[in-house]
C-alpha cells in the first residue's frame, strides 16, 4: 500500500496519543494487578467513572484544569505527559521511516519503528519502577511481528519465526546458565519475551545486534551511577530499557554496523 508520508505522520501522531493513554492505564494498574479492561477508567479518589467526554487524551486534562471533574482533586500530570510523549514519539517512528513530506512510507517498516519507539515508554517507565515488562508489550511485540511478517516487504515469516526460537530461546538458556552461576535469579522472564519480540519484527541477526548494543548501553550506565551512588553491585538492575533504546537503533543502522564491522 502507498501512503504519502505526510498522512502517516499524522495518523501515526493520532495512534501515539492512543497508545499513551492505553500506557497511563497499563502503568498505573499492572503493577497494581489490576486488569487492564476492567474496571473503566475512573477517579482514583472519588471513584467516579470518567465520561468519554472527559476522558479525551491532553484535551480533556486542560480543559478540567487538571482537576477531576466531580470532586475536583486534581489530577497528575503525568497522565498528559504519558499522552504527549505517545503523540511525539509516534510522529518522530513515521517522520524517521520518511522524512520527505509526498514521498510514499515503506508501511512494514514505518508501522515496526512506530511499535519499537513507542513501546519505549511502558518499557521505560514500568521496567525501572517496578522490574516488570507487561506482557501486551513483549507478547505483544511478538505476536506483532511474526503477523507483519506475512506481508511484503516485511523480513518473511520463516526468518520471523527463526528470530522467535534463536532470540527467545537464545537469552532464555543465558539466563540459566547465569543464574547456575551466580546462584541468583539472572535476567527476568520479562526481558526473554521482549528479545523474542525483536526477533519477530527484525529477524535475529538485527535483534542480537539490538542484544549487544542494549549490553554496551547497560554497561555504559549502570556502572559508574553504582558507583556513584555506592548502591550493592548484586542488587537487581532492569535491563529492558536499554534492550529497547537498542532495538530501533540496531533496525535502522544494524545492517550498516554489521558491515562495517565486516562480520
Ligand atoms: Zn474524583
Amino acid at each position: 500500500m502507498d501512503i504519502p508520508a505526510v498522512f502517516l505522520w499524522a495518523l501515526f501522531a493520532v495512534l501515539g496519543v492512543c497508545f499513551g493513554s492505553f500506557f497511563n492505564v497499563l502503568i498505573y494498574r499492572m503493577p497494581r494487578e489490576m486488569s487492564i479492561i476492567k474496571p473503566a477508567s475512573h477517579c482514583p479518589d472519588c471513584k467516579q467513572k470518567i465520561p468519554f467526554w472527559h476522558n479525551i487524551p491532553i484535551l480533556s486534562w486542560l480543559l478540567l484544569g487538571g482537576r477531576c471533574a466531580s470532586c475536583k482533586k486534581s489530577i497528575s500530570i503525568k497522565y498528559p505527559i504519558v499522552e504527549f510523549l505517545g503523540l511525539s514519539l509516534g510522529f518522530a517512528a513515521a517522520f524517521i521511516a520518511e522524512p520527505s513530506p509526498w514521498q510514499n512510507a515503506n508501511l512494514i517498516e514505518s508501522i515496526s519503528l512506530f511499535w519499537l519507539i513507542v513501546t519505549l515508554i511502558p518499557i521505560f517507565v514500568i521496567d525501572f519502577k517496578y522490574l516488570l515488562l507487561p506482557d501486551t508489550v513483549t507478547i505483544g511485540g511478538i505476536l506483532l511481528g511474526f503477523a507483519l511478517s506475512f506481508f511484503e516487504g516485511s523480513i518473511g515469516w520463516p526468518s520471523s519465526l527463526i528470530g522467535i526460537a534463536a532470540c527467545g530461546g537464545g537469552l532464555f538458556l543465558f539466563s540459566v546458565i547465569c543464574s547456575k552461576i551466580l546462584k541468583k535469579e539472572g535476567m527476568g522472564f520479562g526481558d526473554v519475551k521482549l528479545f523474542a519480540g525483536f526477533g519477530a519484527l527484525m529477524g535475529a541477526e538485527l535483534a542480537y545486534v539490538s542484544l549487544i548494543i542494549g549490553a554496551l548501553l547497560a554497561i555504559a550506565v549502570i556502572v559508574p551511577y553504582r558507583l556513584f551512588t555506592k548502591k550493592d553491585m548484586r542488587s537487581p538492575l532492569p535491563f529492558g530499557p536499554f534492550l529497547g533504546l537498542a532495538a530501533p537503533i540496531s533496525y535502522l543502522f544494524g545492517n550498516t554496523i554489521i558491515a562495517g564491522l565486516g562480520v
